[in-house]
C-alpha cells in the first residue's frame, strides 16, 4: 500500500510499564483509515500497517488493538 504517514511514529523499548490506547487520531488509509495508538509508559506509537503488535505490561494484546489487527487484509 502506499506510504500515507503523515508523520514518522515514536517507538521506545517497552518495559512492563506499557498501557496502550486509542489515541482518536486516524491516518488517512483503507478501510476507514489508520488509527493510532499510544502507550501511556513507554511513549511508543502503532498503526495496524506496523509489522509488530502492541502488547500490554499484562502480556496480552489489547482488545481495541486485537479489534484493528482484525480489519488488516
Ligand atoms: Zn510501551
Amino acid at each position: 500500500m502506499p506510504d500515507t504517514s503523515p508523520r514518522p511514529l515514536e517507538a521506545q523499548p517497552c518495559q512492563s510499564v506499557c498501557v496502550w490506547q486509542p489515541t482518536g487520531e486516524t491516518w488517512p488509509g483503507p478501510d476507514g483509515g489508520l488509527r493510532v495508538f499510544d502507550c501511556l509508559g513507554c511513549g511508543s506509537e502503532w498503526v495496524r500497517t506496523e509489522a509488530w503488535t502492541p502488547i500490554d505490561a499484562g502480556g496480552a494484546v489489547p482488545q481495541a488493538v486485537a479489534q484493528e489487527r482484525a480489519r488488516e487484509r
